[in-house]
């Protein structure tokens, strides 16, 4: 018997990302342009390689975030359980303090127009949002941006840590990627499980991780608790605030501000039904590199009438099945394995995935080696798993190889004009990552009534410590 739930889920396609910033800009401008958020981005785009945003956020020996197993196997939050924070709870060794993240800063804008009459250009001096005091800026939240400053900052890169020996600092050279970053909506929230006030939860309905303003006490237990760093403490109002998957706009059927108005359209959302009642044991699964097969394993077909059946006796709505079989998330990242999570050794679940770059490959072959070039550009490659699949090429070497196959195929068919009968599952797949419009790239259902009361009371959608 399984118990199932509805996920609303992200994939980004890396090889599509520009690092243009709209999605960080315009989300900033809806969620975060307010005192006491000034430093968060619920949305950042990070440079890789380099130490991110706050610096060295993957460093989970340094900031204690997400889950580790204890002795007998059991799943247990890495930072310690409510008693060692509460004896913790004044003084937090594991929290980022603002330089981690850096200190706002805004400029003289007005001494531009209001300057007297002199024979030198006015400047616009920056000056810190916090202090409003002048200041010399020297970290940011992109300050890392297209490799500046690489050979200073990238070695501290912890996933460069295994691979120093064979990168030799060489690395510029070779690839860089852009990594957009928001709040994962993890299956497993250890945020959640962190929280004393029990102020931060899942949504049943659909997922998403929310904090609820009225029972936040300020503990900040969540911000230390989440391994991506991704919830953020307003100290204006004393309160944690995160992204929220910009629910009011997906009640609408609308999708998120950062994927309306990505340039790149490297973002899809969708659906996935998942066994809520087995997340604990995927995520308490004993080898990291071990644990993308155990989440996809928690992934239900929502063709098989069997499931469609359960998820309607479990209180999702019908109409959201035929959502689920149309999700391009759940086509990106089970059917066609194409999309990958991040840093799945965290075991908090995430339900944001990444399809990997192939472009770094590509850029270093020579003409049609692409695939011999997969196989022989171990940097790339052992990087990018150990963003994804804790450390495990095999499951990055495939989706690279099927984005490789499925460009071969295109190539052939479009510019050597090879015939034959059309393969349905490559040209989808090059559909839904090259054309697609944005009815497929966002297949959201609108409307969340009686249905998310019932199933709210039913308590939240799993993981919730
Ligand atoms: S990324 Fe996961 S652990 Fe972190 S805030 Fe989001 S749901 Fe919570
Ligand atoms: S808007 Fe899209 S293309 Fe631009 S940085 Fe963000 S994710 Fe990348």
């Amino acid at each position: 018997m399984v118990k199932v739930r509805a996920q609303l889920a992200m994939v980004m396609n890396l090889d599509k990302c520009l690092g243009c910033h709209t999605c960080s800009v315009t989300c900033k401008n809806v969620w975060t342009s307010r005192p006491g958020v000034e430093y968060a981005w619920f949305n950042n785009v990070e440079t890789k390689p380099g130490v991110g945003y706050p610096r060295r956020w993957e460093d989970q020996e340094r900031w204690r975030g997400g889950w580790e197993l204890d002795g007998d196997g059991r799943l247990r939050l890495k930072g310690g359980g409510q008693l060692e924070k509460l004896a913790r709870i004044f003084a937090n060794p594991d929290l980022p303090a603002i330089q981690d993240y850096y200190e706002p800063w805004t400029y003289d804008y007005g001494e531009l127009t209001s300057a007297p009459r002199s024979q030198v250009q006015p400047t616009a001096r920056p000056r810190s949002r916090l202090t409003g005091e002048h200041v010399t800026p020297s970290w940011g939240p992109n300050w890392e941006d297209d490799l500046a400053g690489a050979p200073a900052h990238a070695p501290a890169d912890p996933n460069l840590r295994a691979l120093e020996e064979q990168v030799r600092l060489d690395y510029e050279r070779v690839f860089m990627l852009y990594l957009p970053r928001i709040c994962e909506h993890c299956l497993n929230p250890s945020c959640v499980a962190s929280c004393p006030s029990g102020a931060m939860y899942k949504r049943a309905e659909d997922g998403i991780v929310l904090v609820d303003q009225e029972a936040c006490r300020g503990w900040r237990m969540c911000v230390s608790g989440c391994p991506y760093k991704k919830v953020y403490f307003n100290w204006r109002r004393g309160k944690a605030e995160k992204c929220t998957l910009c629910y009011p706009r997906l009640e609408r059927g609308d999708p998120t501000v950062c994927s309306e108005t990505c340039v790149g359209r490297i973002r899809y959302l969708g659906l996935v039904l998942y066994d809520a009642d087995r997340v604990e044991e995927a995520a308490s699964t004993p080898d990291p590199r071990d644990l993308y097969d155990a989440q996809l394993s928690l992934f239900l077909d929502p063709n098989d009438p069997r499931v469609a059946e359960r998820a309607t006796a479990d209180g999702v709505p019908p109409e959201w099945l035929e959502y689920a079989r149309r999700s391009p998330v759940w086509k990106l990242a089970v059917r066609w394995r194409l999309a990958l999570p991040l840093h799945p050794e965290y075991r908090t679940l995430p339900m944001v995935w990444y399809v990997p770059p192939l472009s770094p490959v590509q850029g270093a072959a020579d003409g049609d080696e692409v695939f011999a070039a997969i196989e022989r550009l171990r940097i790339p490659v052992e990087y990018l798993a150990s963003l994804f699949t804790a450390g495990d090429p095999e499951p990055v070497l495939r989706a690279l190889r099927r984005l490789a196959a499925m460009r071969a195929y295109m190539r052939a068919r479009t510019v050597e004009g090879a015939d034959g009968e059309p393969d349905p599952e490559i040209e989808g797949m090059y559909r839904l990552l090259s054309l697609a419009k944005y009815r497929d790239r966002f297949v959201i259902p609108p409307g969340r009534g009686a249905e998310a009361l019932a199933l709210a009371a039913d308590g939240c959608g799993g993981g919730c410590g």
